[in-house]
C-alpha cells in the first residue's frame, strides 16, 4: 500500500489556481518561477526588500531614495490630444512641490484617485528632473485613512515577465495563509539550542524582512527551514539506503581464477588507486551486508576494468554480474571494450539494449534466465520485467547522474541481496556527494593511469571561428582526429540540432567525406556507422556532436576538441567533454569557442578549465563561483535542486542534519514515534514519498 499525503498538507499540495486571483494566464508564470503546487509559493523567498519607512517632509525628499510622503493634491495637467508628454499632476505640502508624473494616464482614473484639493499619501522613488522634485508611477497612493495598506518594509520576490509584483505578493500572502500548524519534527533540545522559531513561523519571518540582514541565509528562520530541507533529504537516503540494506547480501567472492586470467591480459598493471578501491569493493562483497557503493573518478581514470574486476568476482562465486550504462552508444562501446578480457577469460558477456530485436532478443532473454550469459551490459533496458536473471549477484551502474536513488534500487531488485556499485565521472565535491548519496560508501579514484598527456586549453572568441576551421582543415589533413562540439541547449532539441547539421554541412564542404556527424536523434546504425568511422585509421578525422560523446566515448586517436559556445555548458560537463582527448600517448589541445561578451563569472569560470585539469578543483571551483544550485549544471546531473537550502552557506547544517538522520535510524527506524510520525510529515511535505513508501505502514 503506498501511504498516503497527511490531509493536514492538502492545502498545500492544491494547485496554484487555488489561490484567488491566480488564472489560466498567471498560473503558467507562476510555474515557470516556482512551481505548480501552493507548497512552492510557500517557499519562493524573497531576495531584497523595499523600505518605505522614510517618510519626510515634501522639500526634504531625497532623491534617489524611496519615500511615504503625505501631499495635497493640487493640479493636474493631462497632456494635449496626440502629445507625447506625459500626465503630470502637481502635489505638496508646506515645505515644497513634487511632481507625480504618468505616461499612457487615464485622466478619469487619475482624477478619482488624485482629487485636487484632498491629502493622499504617496510612496514610490523620488527623483529629479530639471530642479524639480518629481515621482513616476508611485508604487502605491491611498488617501490617509488607509495609510496602513502601504506595508513600510516591503519583500521584493524573483519575478518573470508579465508577473507583476503586487500579484505576485498577493498570492504568496495567500498561499502563506494556507500554510497549516505543523507537529516539530525537530528535536526539542536541538530547536532550543539553535534559537529557531517553528515551522511556521520562520516561514511567516522569512516572508516578511525588516531589514537587509533578514535576508542572510543564516537568519534562524531561513536557516530553520534550509535545516528542514536538508534533513528531509537525509533522512530519505537514509531511508533507501535500510530498505537496501535490510535486505541481506550475501557472501559473494570468488577464488580470483578468472581475475588472475584477466589481469594477465590487460596491456597495464593496475594503478594504486584501482588496487584500493578493488580492496574495498571485494571487502564489500565478502560481507554478508549487502554492498552500496560509490566509485568515483575523474574522466580516464579508469573505472571499466575496475568494474569488470569487480563483476568476475561474482561470476567467480556462481552469480551473474550486469552493467547499466546511460546511453546505448555508452553500453555498445563496454561491450566491446570488456569483449575481448571476458573472452580471454572464458567469460559469457552480452550486451541488450533497445535495439536488439526479434529472435535474437529472446534468445539472449534466454541465456539470462538459464544463467549462460555470465555479465550483462545494457541500457536501462535492464529494468523491464522480461529482463529476468538466473541469479544476478552483482549490479554496476555507470550513471553519470542519469538514473535516480529509485532506480539504482530497482535493478537490484532482479536478484535476491544483490550488490551495487553505482560509478560516477562527475566529480561531485564533498558536500554534494553528501545530498545525492547520503551516507553511501564511497571509493575514490584520485589517480590517472599513467602515460597521460596534458590538454592544452584555449579560450578563442566566437570571431574567429574561420581561423579555427582553417586550423581543423589542416590537423585533418595531417592523420589527426579532431571533435567538434555544439551545444545543446534544453530549450529545443531540434534547434541543437539543426545547429550540428549546420556545422556538419559547412564543414563537409572543406572537407568532404573526412566529416562525421553524431547526435542523440540519429538512428542507432547511423551512430554506430559515425563512430566506426571516426574510430577507424583513414575513416572521418572530424567528429561534429551534439553532447552525446560526453558519456564514456573513448577514440584514443583523438587529440583536438573544439567546443563551440564553451560559455553556455557546466564547467563539469565541458572537463567531462576535454577527457575525450589526450588519451592515446599524445598531447591534446581543447579550444573553447566562446560569444563575446562573457561576464566576469564566465570568465572566471573558463579561466579555471583553462589553468587546470583536476576535476574536483574545477568541480569546487564552480561550486564557488556558482552557487550549489547551479553546480555542475544541476538540472542535467541528478543532483537534488534545493528550494531552501544553499550548501555555501548551509554546510554545517548539512552535516548536522547527516548527524540526525543517522540518530533518528537508529532510534525509530520506522518513523512510529511521535517525533516519528512528525517526521513523515517533514518527508511528505519535501515530495520524499518515495521514502516514506519505504516504510511498514503505520
Ligand atoms: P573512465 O574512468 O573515464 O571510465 P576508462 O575506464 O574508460 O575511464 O579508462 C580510460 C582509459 O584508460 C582506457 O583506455 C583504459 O584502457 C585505460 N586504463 C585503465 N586503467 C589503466 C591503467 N592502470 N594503466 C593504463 N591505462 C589504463
Ligand atoms: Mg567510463
Amino acid at each position: 500500500m503506498t501511504p498516503l499525503r497527511p490531509p493536514v498538507l492538502f492545502p498545500l499540495f492544491a494547485k496554484v489556481t487555488t489561490i484567488p486571483g491566480i488564472g489560466p494566464r498567471l498560473v503558467k508564470l507562476v510555474e515557470r518561477i516556482a512551481g505548480e503546487n501552493v507548497v512552492s509559493l510557500v517557499w519562493h523567498l524573497p531576495t531584497g526588500l523595499l523600505d518605505r519607512r522614510l517618510s519626510p517632509k515634501v522639500g526634504e525628499a531625497p532623491p534617489g531614495k524611496i519615500a511615504t510622503l503625505t501631499v495635497e493634491v493640487l493640479a493636474h495637467a493631462p497632456p494635449p490630444p496626440r502629445g507625447k508628454v506625459p500626465y503630470r499632476v502637481t502635489c505638496g505640502d508646506a515645505t515644497g512641490k513634487i511632481t507625480l508624473v504618468f505616461f499612457r494616464g487615464e485622466s478619469d482614473y487619475l482624477e478619482r484617485i488624485l482629487p485636487v484639493g484632498e491629502q493622499r499619501v504617496i510612496s514610490g522613488k523620488v527623483e529629479v528632473f530639471d530642479g524639480r522634485r518629481q515621482m513616476t508611477h508611485p508604487d502605491h497612493i491611498v488617501p490617509l485613512t488607509q495609510i496602513d495598506d502601504i506595508k513600510r518594509v516591503e519583500p521584493i520576490y524573483p519575478l518573470t515577465e508579465g508577473l507583476s509584483p503586487k500579484v505576485l505578493d498577493k498570492a504568496i500572502r495567500a498561499s502563506l495563509a494556507k500554510a497549516p500548524e505543523l507537529p516539530e519534527w525537530l528535536d526539542p533540545a536541538y530547536l532550543q539550542r539553535q534559537k529557531w522559531p517553528s515551522w511556521r513561523d520562520a516561514l511567516r519571518l522569512a516572508h516578511a524582512p525588516q531589514a537587509d540582514d533578514d535576508l542572510e541565509p543564516t537568519t534562524p528562520a531561513r536557516a530553520r527551514l534550509a535545516f528542514d530541507e536538508l534533513l528531509s533529504n537525509q533522512l530519505a537516503l537514509a531511508l533507501m539506503r535500510l530498505k537496501a540494506r535490510v535486505r541481506r547480501g550475501r557472501s559473494l567472492l570468488g577464488d580470483g581464477r578468472l581475475r588472475a586470467k584477466v589481469k594477465a591480459a590487460l596491456p597495464y598493471a593496475l594503478t594504486a588507486a584501482q588496487d584500493r578501491a578493488l580492496t574495498e569493493i571485494f571487502g564489500d562483497m565478502a560481507s554478508e551486508t549487502r554492498m552500496l557503493r560509490l566509485l568515483q573518478g575523474d574522466v580516464g581514470s579508469g573505472k571499466t576494468v575496475v568494474a569488470l574486476l569487480a563483476m568476475l568476482a561474482a561470476v567467480e562465486a556462481g552469480a551473474q554480474a550486469a552493467l547499466m550504462a546511460p546511453t546505448e552508444i555508452l553500453a555498445q562501446q563496454h561491450f566491446e571494450t570488456l569483449r575481448p578480457l571476458c573472452d580471454a577469460a572464458g567469460v559469457r558477456v552480452e550486451v541488450l539494449t533497445g535495439r536488439v530485436k526479434g529472435s535474437a532478443r529472446n534468445a539472449l532473454l534466454a541465456g539470462i534466465a538459464d544463467g549462460a550469459v555470465q555479465i550483462l551490459i545494457g541500457t536501462h533496458a535492464l529494468f523491464q520485467k522480461e529482463v529476468e536473471f538466473h541469479d544476478l549477484g552483482f549490479a554496476v551502474i555507470d550513471e553519470q547522474h542519469r538514473f535516480g536513488v529509485h532506480q539504482r534500487l530497482e535493478l537490484a531488485d532482479k536478484g535476491t541481496g544483490t550488490d551495487v556499485l553505482v560509478m560516477t565521472a562527475t566529480p561531485i565535491p564533498r558536500t554534494l556527494t553528501l545530498t545525492a548519496y547520503g551516507d553511501m560508501d564511497v571509493s575514490r579514484l584520485d589517480e590517472k593511469p599513467p602515460g597521460r598527456m596534458p590538454i592544452d586549453t584555449r579560450l578563442v572568441n566566437l570571431e574567429r571561428l574561420d581561423e579555427i576551421v582553417g586550423a581543423v582543415q589542416r590537423a585533418a589533413a595531417g592523420s589527426a582526429k579532431v571533435y567538434w562540439v555544439c551545444p545543446l541547449v534544453e530549450e529545443s532539441e531540434l534547434v541543437d540540432l539543426a545547429a550540428a547539421e549546420e556545422r556538419y554541412a559547412h564543414l563537409a564542404t572543406l572537407l568532404g567525406a573526412n566529416v562525421a556527424l553524431i547526435h542523440g536523434k540519429m538512428k542507432p546504425a547511423e551512430k554506430d556507422a559515425a563512430m566506426a568511422s571516426f574510430s577507424s585509421e583513414g575513416g572521418a578525422a572530424v567528429l561534429v556532436a551534439t553532447t552525446v560523446i560526453e558519456v564514456g566515448i573513448d577514440v584514443p586517436a583523438a587529440t583536438i576538441m573544439v567546443i563551440e559556445h564553451a560559455e553556455r555548458f557546466g564547467l563539469a560537463q565541458l572537463h567531462q567533454l576535454r577527457g575525450r582527448i589526450g588519451r592515446g600517448g599524445r598531447p591534446g589541445t581543447c579550444l573553447l569557442l566562446y560569444a563575446a561578451p562573457l561576464t566576469a563569472t564566465a570568465t572566471a569560470r573558463l579561466n579555471i578549465l583553462r589553468d587546470s585539469e583536476d576535476g574536483f578543483l574545477i568541480a569546487e571551483e564552480d561550486l564557488r563561483l556558482r552557487g550549489s544550485g547551479e553546480v555542475l549544471g544541476t538540472r542535467q546531473s541528478g543532483l537534488p535542486e534545493f528550494k531552501l537550502a544553499n550548501l555555501m552557506a548551509h554546510g554545517e547544517l548539512l552535516a548536522a542534519a547527516r548527524d540526525d538522520a543517522k540518530l533518528i535510524i537508529a532510534r525509530d527506524a520506522d518513523l512510529a514515534s511521535p517525533r516519528g510520525q512528525a517526521l513523515r510529515t517533514l518527508l511528505y511535505l519535501f515530495e520524499q514519498d518515495d521514502a516514506v513508501r519505504t516504510l511498514r505502514s503505520g
